[in-house]
């Protein structure tokens, strides 16, 4: 796996403020052939970071953040833990790469501030949080090279109030060894249409590899979270999405999975634009019709939108996966019509899924 991962890395810059710093010392003994840099790279402005390459850089400012989620439609509530940007991957409708066009990897080796926040906000044991580290990058990507996953999980493994979620299109499970609890960690898997990953994923695991992983993490006793985000329409869809539905029951079971997303695709103009010149193969963006939502972002039609969510739901319910199915991003209207219910009729969104996230602690206490 990490092979071809390393194929879209061409260098490793080290800043000289994080030399000393434990994230820099497993990325210096990972690198294999991956040449490193050492030098003064903190105040480099974005324009001047160099395309395909990895920065480890001293981060200043917040590592605990909210999603940048909208007020207009239901938010999920999930909290980030930043640990850098940018990604090796390359999915044709990624708004990191169309956002941040240097394409280059920043990560945050200054790890020793993150513990020091990440304390302070965790030490109110009343307060339970779901947090995630894959809404900047891909939380395992670069896994093989940071061990960055495996040092959050260690840390946090004090902290009982706290479930991580880490979110991706790879297959790592490096970091089991550090897992003491695996009810605190939740590892994630983005999935989409059969058909989708060879021709829109460059550089990911395939579909049933991710789910493969799954298996082994549910036999130890893990859940998992699954993703279908962005929900992709294109001639002969409902049989892509079918396949993959089905085929995740051939690896897990609906208990396995504590909870599932479901978002369509969409994006600001930009986006659209960067895949337009950039993925001049990917028609997805011609199909359908695309309306401005109330936060600026184009999306489908919301009966497009809507048939797409029923017929997940409708299939995800056939296999025993009720409660825990979700929508990023959608209106009342929309969860209405296609779960019969909106998030306020189950306690808020970001309520439910902190209840799911924390639920075997439930049935055990
Ligand atoms: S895995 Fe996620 S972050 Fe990486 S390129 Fe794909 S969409 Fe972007």
């Amino acid at each position: 796996m990490s092979d071809y991962i390393t194929s879209n890395i061409k260098g490793i810059f080290i800043d000289n403020q994080v030399k000393r710093s434990p994230i820099t010392n497993n990325v210096s003994k990972n690198a294999g052939s991956i040449p490193i840099i050492y030098g003064d790279f903190s105040s480099l402005d974005d324009r001047e970071l160099k395309k395909g390459y990895v920065y480890l850089v001293k981060y200043k400012g917040r590592f605990f953040k909210k999603c940048p989620g909208t007020k207009f439609y239901n938010c999920c509530g999930y909290k980030i833990i930043h640990i850098g940007e940018g990604c090796p991957l390359n999915c044709s409708y990624c708004i990191l790469k169309a956002y941040f066009s240097h394409n280059s990897i920043k990560v945050w080796a200054n790890i020793e501030d993150l513990y020091m926040e990440l304390d302070k906000v965790f030490s109110n044991r009343e307060k339970f949080f779901r947090v995630g580290t894959g809404e900047f990058t891909d939380s395992l990507a670069i896994e093989y090279l940071t061990n960055y996953s495996k040092y959050l999980i260690e840390f946090l493994s004090q902290f009982k109030n706290v479930i991580l979620e880490l979110k991706t299109k790879v297959v790592d499970l490096s970091w089991i060894d550090a897992v003491k609890d695996p009810r605190l960690v939740l590892p994630a898997w983005s999935l989409n249409g059969i058909d989708v990953p060879l021709k829109e994923e460059m550089s990911t695991a395939p579909l049933e590899e991710r789910l493969k992983a799954a298996k082994i993490c549910a036999e130890m006793g893990f859940r998992v979270c699954l993703h279908f985000d962005p929900i992709i329409y294109y001639p002969g869809w409902e049989r892509g999405y079918k396949e993959t539905i089905e085929m995740i029951f051939d690896y897990i079971k609906p208990k396995d999975i504590a909870y599932l997303s479901l978002g369509s695709f969409r994006g600001m103009p930009y986006l659209f634009k960067f895949i337009e010149e950039n993925w001049p193969d990917s028609d997805y963006i011609y199909f359908g019709e695309f309306i401005k939502g109330i936060d600026g972002k184009l999306r489908l039609f919301r009966p497009i939108r809507i048939k797409q969510f029923r017929f997940m739901v409708n299939l995800l319910r056939k296999y025993g996966v009720d409660k825990q199915i979700y929508f990023c991003m959608e209106s009342d209207e929309v969860w209405r019509a296609c779960l019969g219910y909106t998030p306020k009729d189950i306690g808020g969104l970001a309520n439910h899924l902190i209840q799911l996230s924390f639920a075997p602690f439930q049935s055990t206490n």
